[in-house]
């Protein structure tokens, strides 16, 4: 496979040289303790290869949000401990004074952690000052931090113009998924898009009837198209004042040949509380004192049928209340079609958001998708079309 970005496989001989490589270590803590350590998990396999194959490693990370300011509690020597234990490795904390002389007492195969790139207020500014103190650490560069490459940063950017730059295994597996979805895609390809509110995800829509060929809107932000449709939706999560824009969608969608999917029936209830008194009804039943909670069973075994004919799912954003009982129903039941079809191995599945991943979780499925994203805001700028910097830059 050719690819427009250099790999692991690309550096040659590395035994004894000094690699600068960006991970994302940004954990969730709680009383010292890493509450998730998933994003530790993930960064394992990269670091691991470059230090068997003799390299100096030198992570670079950031963690919280400093703004420019050391703090303490936001050090990453916090996390030096818990990385080393999920690495099986040891792991060296180098702090900023005295980085370079310890770097310089650093072996093949040793690992080190630099401290959070974000006490620098040159890291977000991207600052020239700020990637000539990081390269003069290191000969070569590896960004393995897909979740960070939506932002311009020197640890994220910047040193790929200064120092030879290729992408880490993370990275370099995140961007086979995305371009198997969205960039060379088999067709057809269909969108579930799902969630609260089209204003948070006008420009995903926008750029992805651009590109598929069925549009699967779920979630409240269905309930803005069927308005824009005429469907009075009651006292459901709507944006009225963006019907109009909702019309332009579909419009474009139209001139796209992308087929939109809403749903037809619905399931409502008057409380939005667990496990209340609820109704199926056809969307133009809806009674004024009702709220759409969760796409009907009609419609689901409808959009089952759709992904049956597709190749490709990109799916972002839940199709109900999902955290809410029994509200979960179409997600899981639509995650469980996608699962099995990817098992069966006539679809490629690729999801991403944070409670996307949350809701495929909940309904057991997230292992039997092709590729599932934790990346956040980077997956959803890449869902938007855009060129994310951190990667433009190992692209060059
Ligand atoms: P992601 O984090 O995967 O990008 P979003 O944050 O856009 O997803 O949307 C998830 C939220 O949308 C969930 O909290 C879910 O409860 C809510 N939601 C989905 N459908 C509805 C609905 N019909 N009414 C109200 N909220 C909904
Ligand atoms: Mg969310």
């Amino acid at each position: 496979m050719t690819r427009a970005f250099k790999t692991l496989d690309d550096m040659g001989d590395i035994a004894g040289k000094r690699v600068l490589v960006r991970e994302d270590l940004n954990v969730p803590m709680a009383d010292g303790a890493v509450t998730d350590d998933t994003r530790l998990r993930a960064a394992v396999q990269t670091v691991a290869e470059l230090a068997d194959r003799g390299a100096i490693v030198i992570v670079l990370a950031h963690f919280g949000r400093p703004k420019g300011m050391r703090n303490p509690a936001m050090s990453l020597s916090l996390v030096t401990r818990p990385f080393s234990q999920v690495l099986g490795r040891q792991v060296a904390f180098l702090d900023d004074e005295g980085a370079g002389n310890a770097v310089a007492m650093m072996r093949p195969g040793d690992i080190g952690l630099l401290e959070n790139t974000r006490f620098d207020p040159g890291e977000e500014k991207n600052a020239p000052e700020t990637v000539d103190r990081l390269a003069s650490l290191g000969d070569l560069y590896v960004n393995d931090a897909f979740s960070a490459a939506h932002r311009a940063h020197a640890s994220t950017e910047g040193l790929a113009h200064r120092l030879p730059a290729f992408a880490g295994r993370q990275m370099e597996a995140e961007l086979d998924a995305l371009d198997k979805a969205l960039g060379n895609p088999e067709h057809p390809v269909a969108a579930v898009v799902g969630g609260a509110k089209v204003s948070s995800k006008l420009d995903v829509l926008r750029h992805l009837v651009e590109k598929v060929d069925h549009l699967i809107i779920g979630g409240g932000m269905a309930n803005t198209f069927l308005a824009a449709r005429g469907v009075d939706v009651g006292k459901s999560l709507c944006e009225h004042e963006l019907t109009g824009i909702a019309e332009e969608i579909l419009d474009a969608a139209d001139k796209a040949n992308c087929t939109v999917h809403l749903p037809y029936d619905v399931v409502v209830a008057k409380e939005f509380r667990a496990n209340p008194p609820v109704r199926t009804v056809n969307v133009h039943e809806v009674a004024p004192d009702e709220m759409i909670l969760d796409v009907g069973p009609a419609a689901t075994e409808a959009l089952a049928d759709v992904l049956k004919t597709c190749r490709t799912l990109v799916w972002n954003g839940p199709m109900g209340a999902f955290e809410t009982p029994p509200f979960d129903t179409a997600t899981v039941a639509l995650a469980k079609t996608a699962a099995a079809l990817t098992k069966e191995g006539s679809l490629v599945s690729v999801a991403g958001g944070g409670d996307t991943v949350a809701a495929l979780n909940q309904a057991g499925v997230a292992d039997d998708f092709s590729f599932v994203s934790t990346a956040g805001g980077a997956f959803l700028e890449w869902m938007e079309g855009k060129a994310l910097p951190g990667v433009a830059a190992l692209q060059q």
